[in-house]
């Protein structure tokens, strides 16, 4: 079998590949599982060289790379080299100059045992499509570095860039094996014996994977859809709030997963952020400012969802319609006022140049509408109070909390990025991310010889000992500490006069 990838601003077609099925899974699965003894052996700088060699080579092919992406996804050049290339050389950078020190054995406080970083063995990666270079080099390169190998199956929307950065893969020299197709791949991939599998996707797709890994019971790391919200005090700076949401929503139109989907603004300042989300909406520029879809489903759903707000109480200040005049699966920036959580809009996770705006009378409001939502991923604030701004972001139930930001810190590779809730659990990125795919493992070291009191035979002088030793840990004020250790000093006594007489004694 074979699927075709399409270019989304001509519907031309770009590449066909085949669909690999269980036998090429399993194929790639034990080619990996033979690589990752040698990988995982090797010390982390020397993985990390190799990593920053792949760093290097994805630099130099930047035009190739990022000419690929804004074929094959849709999106402006810009944000192919601005917010897919570059955060992915940003991010290899980042985790070859840390991981050596991340993934040093860690001594355990008043201990002698430490904890020492195992690689799993093989690591399944199953990508999306929407940012086709960050979010599959990440969770690659953080498998890697931590010493696993990885099979990967990217999305079928961007097999054309994915082979592009195998090769490089290749190259190098790191132990990616790529498998390609559809849902039924990733399904075999599921069922392959991984030792743990990373995937970035959809709900629907994320709770299909769960169920499928749960009759082996391999652990995963689910990033899953977000359904963010975006805060706007009355004190925020106002335009650049209204330009920061535009350019989220409609920059990779509107196709990123911390893109705010519900924005929260306060009364005061509510006529006057519409007015400057029109003024920038409004001056747009297809196939220059932003993208098509990355399909013709998609695009059609953006529109099913506008014109199902719409008759429930939504007004539509601008866009609306798929663009006709122009090939490929455009749709025209839209603008909706006077939305609420009961729309759609506000409920489904949703990709779309869609600036969806909510008016809020209050704080406590906002924050209350804000976390009523089934996801948890991202969410944003926006205020020029820093105390505010602290105060509000401690009461929002998302994995990431930007203030007077939105979708730039999810490309940090400093944070760690991962939602709760529908949106998935565990991290991607940062040190969290590391130790996603590593067992930490405890090492508990103890000299030979002494009493080992525990031991058989039992005895009831230790079981006064006991007594005494849960009393001292309960006692309050310093008669009852007093009596205490005195009942512990006596049971000791009673245990060294009973040893050297080589009996028990009675209580
Ligand atoms: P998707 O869930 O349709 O597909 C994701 C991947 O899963 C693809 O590679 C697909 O082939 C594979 N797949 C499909 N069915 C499978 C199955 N039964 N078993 C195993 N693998 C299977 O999602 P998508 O269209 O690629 O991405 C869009 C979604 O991803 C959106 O909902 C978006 O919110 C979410 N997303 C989340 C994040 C995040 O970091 N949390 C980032 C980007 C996108």
């Amino acid at each position: 079998m074979e699927l075709a990838s399409v270019d989304p601003s001509t519907g031309e077609e770009i590449g066909r590949y085949a669909v690999q099925g269980r036998e090429e899974v399993a194929c790639a699965v034990a080619r990996a599982r033979e690589a990752a003894v040698s990988w995982g052996g090797r010390p982390v700088e020397e993985r990390c060289a190799l990593l920053d060699r792949w760093r290097c080579a994805l630099g130099r092919d930047a035009d190739a790379l990022s000419a690929m992406v804004h074929r094959e996804i849709g999106k402006p050049l810009q944000e192919a080299l601005g917010a897919d290339l570059l955060p992915s050389l940003h991010a290899l950078r980042w985790v070859v100059r840390h991981a050596p020190s991340l993934l040093r054995r860690r001594g355990i406080a008043g201990t002698r045992a430490w904890q020492e970083p195992l690689p799993l063995g093989v690591v399944g990666v199953i990508g999306t499509w929407n940012y086709p270079l960050f979010l599959n080099v990440t969770p690659i390169a953080w498998a890697l570095a931590a010493g696993n190998a990885v099979v990967w199956k990217p999305s079928e929307l961007a097999t054309a860039t994915a082979l592009l950065l195998q090769g490089h893969c290749e190259r190098v020299g790191l132990p990616v094996f790529v498998v390609t197709g559809d849902g039924t791949t990733g399904r075999a991939l599921c069922q392959s014996g991984c030792d743990k599998i990373a995937f970035t996707g959809s709900v629907r797709t994320g709770r299909a994977i769960l169920a499928e890994l749960a009759h082996s019971g391999t652990p995963a790391v689910m990033e899953l859809s977000g359904n963010d919200a975006m805060i706007v005090c009355e004190d925020a700076a106002v335009a650049e709030a209204a330009r920061a949401a535009v350019w989220a929503r409609c920059g990779n139109a509107g196709q990123s997963c911390v893109a705010p989907q519900r924005i929260y603004v306060h009364r005061a300042v509510y006529a006057a952020f519409l007015e400057h989300c029109r003024g920038v909406m409004q001056g747009l520029r297809a196939g220059v400012d932003y993208g098509p879809l990355r399909t013709a489903a998609g695009r059609d759903l953006v529109h099913r969802m506008v014109w199902d707000a719409v008759p429930r109480g939504a007004r539509l200040l601008c866009g609306g319609y798929p663009l006709t005049d122009r090939p490929g699966y455009f749709y025209a920036p839209t603008l909706l006022a006077d939305c609420h959580n009961a729309l759609l809009l506000y409920t489904r996770d949703f990709f779309g140049p869609v600036v969806a705006v909510c008016p809020v009378e209050r704080e406590e409001e906002a924050v209350r509408l804000a976390n009523a939502s089934a996801m948890a991923l991202g969410a944003s604030v926006w205020t020029r109070s820093r105390a505010r701004g602290r105060r509000i972001a401690g009461q929002l139930y998302a994995g990431l909390v930007s203030i007077n930001e939105v979708l730039l810190d999810a490309a940090h590779p400093a944070l760690p990025f991962g939602g709760a809730r529908a949106s998935g659990y565990g991290k991607q990125r940062g040190a969290a991310g590391l130790d996603e795919f590593v067992l930490w493992k405890t090492v508990a070291p103890h000299p030979t010889g002494g009493a080992r009191r525990h031991l058989f035979p039992y005895d009831r002088a230790t079981l006064s000992i006991l007594r005494g030793m849960v009393r001292m840990q309960v006692a309050e004020g310093w008669r009852a500490r007093g009596a205490a250790i005195r009942e512990l000093i006596a049971g000791v006594r009673n245990y060294r006069r009973d040893r050297a007489r080589g009996c028990e004694h009675s209580e």
